[in-house]
């Protein structure tokens, strides 16, 4: 599933391909999205307006549209926005097209369709950014925020990092490469973490995410950025999918744990379990 970094990456790529572009037509492919707006919706709202800017908030692309039409896309867990001529016969789980001014398309593919393509109009709010927390790299987000956000809670440090309505984007790959880097075991309860804790994990978030972005993301399966690269970043991953694999830094095996459902990974001495 894409992170910040790999959404980050995508809208990089595609902003100087489609910014000031005008939306021609929208078609849909036989099979629609479990969250679409409806196609009729679509066509009423993004037909003829020109792009005014490409966003990112938290793992969502913001496509501002003139007249303040918001088109909001979340990438679900397979989803892929491609850019390039029209495609005859069709691409593959290509469940939308955007016919662009100038000869171009934006294919939205999906194959297990739990991305979402939401379009507001102007003066709606897209309903789900509410719910997305704080950016990382926001000028909000301090050492002595995540202090007060963790304050009395008990729940895993992992899962808190995983926790979109808290800080948006951080995913299983790099809550994992947080936890390593900041020396810290996926188990503690956040209430106990010290002011210099958090500066830790603040620092490490905040540095392997600008990284990432700089590599190109992280590739996993289904993920490519809109040019079709895979990303670099895999390769400098310390524990993510490394179970069994002795730790670079100290040579110990790396360990997988189950946390709400999803695989931690890290290092039992690097990230010393202090409980
Ligand atoms: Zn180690």
């Amino acid at each position: 599933m894409p992170e910040l970094p790999e959404v980050e990456v995508i809208r990089r790529g595609l902003a100087p391909l489609l910014v000031g572009r005008r939306f021609l037509a929208v078609k849909m492919g036989p099979q629609r999205l479990r969250q679409q707006s409806s196609l009729r919706e679509l066509r009423r709202w993004v037909q003829g307006r020109c792009l005014d800017s490409l966003r990112r908030r938290g793992k969502y692309l913001r496509f501002n549209l003139e007249g303040g039409v918001t088109l909001l896309i979340h990438l679900g867990m397979t989803g892929r926005l491609l850019v390039g001529p029209p495609a005859a016969p069709p691409l593959p789980h290509v469940h939308l097209v955007f016919q662009l001014e100038g000869g171009l398309d934006l294919f939205f593919q999906d194959t297990r369709r739990f991305g979402q393509v939401l379009v507001y109009p102007p003066g709606v709010d897209p309903a789900p950014l509410a719910q997305v927390g704080a950016e990382p790299f926001s000028r909000k987000v301090t050492p002595d925020w995540l202090l007060e956000q963790a304050r009395g809670r008990s729940r895993p440090i992992k899962n808190f990092l995983l926790d979109a309505r808290v800080l948006a984007g951080i995913g299983n790959i790099y809550a994992s490469e947080i936890l390593m880097a900041a020396g810290l075991h996926p188990a503690t309860p956040v209430g106990r973490l010290t002011r210099e804790d958090w500066a830790r994990v603040l620092t490490e978030t905040r540095r392997i995410l600008k990284h990432a972005i700089k590599k190109g993301g992280t590739t996993v399966a289904n993920y490519l950025n809109s040019k079709g690269e895979a990303g670099l970043f895999q390769l400098e991953l310390l524990v993510y999918g490394r179970a069994g694999q002795p730790c670079h830094r100290c040579g110990a095996r790396i360990l997988r744990l189950v946390q709400a459902g999803r695989s931690t990974f890290f290092c039992p001495v690097c990230q010393p379990d202090k409980g």
